[in-house]
């Protein structure tokens, strides 16, 4: 007799998503990542991309990874604790450490993995981490795996977050008081000032995760501490290496007995298979080019002033954002969905975000100008957006 489908209820739960609308295909890209790119055989305008200043494909980037890949080959061959560190994992982290003003780094695999592994090698079950609501699914994972506590406080609430550590006050046990340095989906800063301040009062951990920060704030793209001027003062900075760096890879900066700790209890550091040579050699040529071209964040930043600017004129609501991570507030999924879809069947990619990635009734179309969109570009997209959003009923009410 044939087995039933232990898996059956999968289909159903896919069906109900087509029926509500928020089912969505994989798009494929077809052509690299620019500023236009061909995606399902058709050329958009990307405003999908996390590629900020336009090094995803830069000839220095893929110079070097070519060059190393002759070199050094395809893969490390192993882990980085049995025989996968390499010259240029070692000179990425040293390179990042200076970037960052910090005593040592470590790199990871992914943002991801560098966030949860992180989270969950400095806490157990006795400790209590203190999470801003709208921080990133890693850290939310992190935090479930270390065990720990958690108490999550309203969006940006520090007044919440500081009667949170109140409360701990001479328990036992260790305190993380963790946020996003900017937000993915809202594109709003962190009051990291305040929370600084809050974690040296009540004796936590702070950690900051600048994803979306670095390569865009702080001085040639140093994140949000550098921007804050809090050097000295954040116990654990989180990096991404897959956004703004235009490649793969997520890091810890921070004190050298930190990164010790993490080199023998970071479980992906230690069970994962490091970055092959050609990732290592582009990311270092991407913190070269940060260095010595510090006018791509210039543009980076007018062409976002400029884009958030327009859409608001046309009567789009932004949202919160105050960085090139620029929401369009829809509201209701299916209908961010369709829009999106609407977009991109004339030209313009820009991705709808519904539940879980961000909370019920809050969709949205997100878009990210980056350092290589022309005026020219932004125009065009402009236009397409309000087009499609008059017809849609999303913009300016008239
Ligand atoms: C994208 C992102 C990550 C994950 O980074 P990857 O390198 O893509 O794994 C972590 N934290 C935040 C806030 C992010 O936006």
């Amino acid at each position: 007799m044939p087995r039933a489908n232990p898996l059956a209820w999968l289909s159903e739960e896919i069906e109900g998503w087509k029926r509500a609308g928020t089912y969505q295909r994989l798009r494929v890209l077809e052509s690299a990542c620019e500023p236009v790119a061909r995606f399902d055989g058709r050329e958009v305008i990307n405003l999908a991309s996390n590629n900020y200043l336009g090094l995803a494909n830069h000839p220095k980037l893929v110079e070097a990874a070519i060059e190393a890949t002759r070199r050094y080959g395809a893969g490390s061959g192993a882990v980085r604790t049995i025989a996968g560190t390499m010259t240029l994992h070692v000179e990425l982290e040293q390179r990042i450490a200076r970037f960052k003003r910090v005593e040592a780094c470590v790199v990871f695999q992914s943002g991801f993995t560098a966030n949860a592994g992180t989270v969950a090698a400095i806490l157990g079950p006795e400790d209590t981490i203190i999470s801003d609501e709208l921080n990133h699914a890693s850290i939310i994972d992190g935090c479930r795996l270390s065990k720990a506590r958690i108490r999550i406080f309203p969006h940006r609430d520090f007044e919440a977050a500081g009667r949170m550590l109140a409360e701990l006050d001479g328990t036992p046990g260790r305190k993380l008081l963790i946020t996003d340095g900017v937000f993915s989906m809202d594109g709003d800063i962190a009051p990291l000032p305040v929370l600084v301040e809050l974690a040296e009062r009540h004796g936590a951990i702070m950690m900051v995760d600048d994803a979306h920060a670095s390569g865009v704030l702080g001085r040639n793209g140093r994140g949000t501490i550098d921007h804050f001027n809090l050097h000295g003062r954040v116990d654990i900075q989180v990096g991404t290496l897959s956004k703004a760096i235009g490649c793969l890879g997520g890091y810890i900066c921070g004190s050298r007995d930190l990164i010790e700790y993490l080199y023998h209890r970071g479980r992906p550091f230690l069970f994962s298979t490091s970055h092959p040579p050609a990732v290592a050699a582009a990311c270092l040529a991407a913190f070269d080019l940060l260095e010595q071209e510090p006018e791509r964040i210039e543009k980076l930043w007018e062409n976002t002033r400029y884009f958030k600017e327009q859409l608001r004129r046309e009567g789009f609501d932004t949202g919160i954002s105050e960085t090139p991570i620029t929401p369009i507030m829809v509201g209701d999924a299916a209908l961010a969905h369709a829009f999106s879809q609407a977009l991109f069947e004339e030209g313009l990619m820009a991705t709808g975000i519904g539940y879980p990635t961000v909370p019920r009734g809050k969709a949205r179309i997100r878009t990210i100008v980056t350092a290589v969109h022309t005026r020219e570009h932004l125009d065009r997209a402009l236009e397409i957006l309000v087009r499609v959003g008059r017809r849609m009923g999303i913009g300016r009410r008239v």
